[in-house]
């Protein structure tokens, strides 16, 4: 028993040893010059500058005691000030939330946002009046990764018609209700290669014993046809006021509102004049309604008018059938609600967060119905585009002609982007483009896998972590021979000429190691021998290690070889954090932060727990 409680005793005094050391790490990670107090306004600048905002629901309480805190912050009362949000501020200041260098992020967008504000082609959607009438000029853009972090620039506080980016919510709503199976039996899954409001269906052959062989359902729930077919499968017992007042409430959970949150998101708005508007026009749809009524898919009410009650004989009362308004009234009128990029992009992130709304931590949608409304908007969110789209962009999308257009990247973040200009097939110029844009810098088409080059970045690892790591392994293969591994990289298309943060590349260390086949190698795939940080070529490593046959074949290229500008003999001493520290990723990881002279970096390292004294191997 004694025994027992000496170890738990134990155990807790590790543990809690751990906990504060963690903590102490954070602290210091964000101190200047004193080293037992930080600056209020340095921990704040760390927290917003990882893109984490003020009025973000889990950290309300720890920004309302920072307010309340003076100027500068001891360690005792550091611990408390975290105490309520401490996992999320730890993985802010160690640089570990989803996007970890989120300014330099933030700031490559901001580039694109710059040139993709150029252009000005498309035309406005015209066939619903009020759409017709919007600032064509308008482009803002938000993007909310699943740990909460925002961007947004331009205008990104406009409301704009929602239009067919409901589509695949609306399903997700139907989907959680009946279930996929009875969801499909009225729309189907596959891409129709046709304009958003054709009328043509789906057949399909009926595999249960009935008398009839076929059945014919809309090709995909992200098409007019179809996204009418599920609205009509939404609560469809309930009264029309009940039925919209539940899809905003969803609405509401997806873009992080609720009633006592202290987040920017607002209740959906519903536009009323743009429902009736495409009331009045939007005959096509009409047409999608009675064609799907036909069908005998649409489900409702059968209440046929009791009687005639038209006096003139040669008149009678004209019936327009329920079912089919109920499901066109409902669909028109989500259509219509309005919200910013920001909410979209947040609903798009609840997406990309399998379910669960990065800001309120609430879970809205099953895992499963997420994964089940994903690869539908990956083969059809773009309309009779999304071929070509998903081949170049290579995510999960939606467009609506209010000129919003979303993007999912699973396990990271949702984008939104709204600009009303069109192209042909009804989607926003500029989202397009700005898709595009973010796909070929960044590796988030779900396809990329370990194909990169050497400017696209993955955004989940911090920049320099990302350099230490793709010249890391070359480096290393380079010095001990082995080739395959260069092989590989140099199929995956790794520059095999990129330098460490002392611009050591692999043929330098080939060069010093006396690694001939690999020099060859290097030489073969066109690397050209480049100097290090101190002007030094491979060739004076190899005529130091005296390694001639490398002299022989650096020889033959016929180059001028400078020599370093400072040459060490015989460096004397070693760093001696380099022997207790031997997370040599890390180390250089730091090296490579203060190359780029990447402060927020250098702090996040600081945080992890990296001694910022500690060196590499040269
Ligand atoms: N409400 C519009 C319609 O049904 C939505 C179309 C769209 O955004 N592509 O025509």
């Amino acid at each position: 028993m004694k025994n027992n409680s000496y170890k738990n005793k134990a155990a807790i005094s590790e543990k809690l040893k751990t906990i504060s050391k963690r903590e102490a790490d954070l602290f210091y990670s964000l101190c200047d010059k004193k080293p037992n107090v930080i600056k209020t306004k340095n921990f704040k600048n760390a927290l917003l500058k990882s893109g984490l905002k003020i009025n973000d629901n889990r950290l309300h309480n720890l920004f309302r005691k920072l307010d309340s805190s003076g100027d500068e912050i001891h360690f005792e009362d550091f611990k408390k000030i975290i105490s309520s949000s401490e996992l999320l501020v730890e993985k802010a200041l160690r640089g570990e939330l989803a996007l970890p260098d989120f300014s330099d992020f933030s700031k490559s967008i901001d580039k694109m946002f710059d040139e993709v504000i150029k252009n000005k082609s498309g035309e406005l959607a015209s066939y619903i009046p009020p759409l017709a009438k919007v600032d064509p000029d308008q482009f803002g853009i938000s993007i909310v990764t699943v740990d909460g972090q925002i961007y947004q620039k331009g205008d990104y506080n406009v409301d704009f018609s929602l239009q067919s980016m409901c589509k695949p919510f609306n399903y997700c709503f139907a989907l959680e209700k009946l279930g996929l199976e009875l969801v499909h039996k009225h729309v189907g899954q596959e891409p129709s290669g046709r304009q958003f409001n054709d009328l043509t269906l789906l057949t399909r052959s009926l595999v249960e014993k009935s008398n009839k062989k076929f059945t014919r359902i809309p090709f995909n729930p992200m098409i007019n046809a179809g996204a009418i077919m599920t609205a009509g499968l939404i609560n469809s017992d309930d009264t029309y006021e009940k039925r919209l007042n539940f899809v905003k409430e969803q609405y509401g959970k997806l873009i992080g509102w609720s009633a006592n949150s202290k987040f920017d998101s607002k209740f959906p708005r519903f536009n009323k004049d743009v429902a009736r508007e495409e009331n009045f026009t939007g005959y096509n749809n009409l047409a999608i309604g009675y064609l799907l009524m036909a069908t005998g898919n649409l489900p409702g009410k059968k209440n046929k008018l009791k009687k005639d009650l038209n006096t003139n004989k040669n008149e009678f009362d004209f019936y327009i059938e329920p079912t089919v308004v109920d499901a066109l009234k409902l669909y028109f009128s989500i259509c219509s609600l309005e919200m910013t990029s920001t909410e979209v992009a947040m609903a798009a992130a609840t997406l990309a967060n399998n379910g669960v709304c990065p800001v309120t931590q609430s879970r809205v949608l099953n895992q499963k119905t997420v994964r089940d409304c994903l690869p539908i908007l990956q083969s059809s969110g773009m309309y009779d585009a999304s071929g070509a789209f998903f081949q170049e962009v290579g995510l999960p999308a939606k467009s609506g002609v209010g000129g919003g257009v979303f993007l999912v990247v699973p396990q990271l973040m949702g984008i939104c982007i709204f600009s009303p200009r069109l192209d042909e097939q009804g989607n926003s110029v500029r989202g397009i483009e700005m898709a595009k844009r973010i796909t070929s810098k960044y590796l988030v088409h779900i396809f990329d896998g370990a194909m990169t080059n050497a400017d696209r970045v993955n955004p989940r690892i911090p920049i320099s972590k990302w350099r230490a790591n793709s010249c890391g392994e070359a480096i290393w293969a380079a010095s001990i021979g082995d080739i395959r591994t260069l092989e590989r990289l140099a199929s995956e298309q790794k520059d095999l000429s990129i330098g460490n943060s002392d611009m050591r590349t692999p043929m330098h260390l080939a060069a010093a190691e006396g690694q001939l086949e690999v020099l060859q190698f290097l030489l073969e795939q066109g690397v050209k021998p480049k100097p290090d940080r101190w002007g030094g070529y491979g060739y004076f490593d190899a005529k130091n290690n005296n390694h001639k046959k490398i002299l022989n074949v650096l020889d033959k290229l016929n180059m001028k070889f400078l020599k370093p500008n400072h040459l060490v003999e015989e460096p004397n001493g070693e760093t001696d954090e380099v022997a207790k520290y031997d997370d040599e990723l890390m180390v250089s990881e730091l090296l490579f932060a203060a190359a780029r002279n990447d402060i927020t970096g250098i702090r996040q390292l600081i945080a992890k727990g990296v001694p910022v004294h500690a060196g590499n191997f040269d």
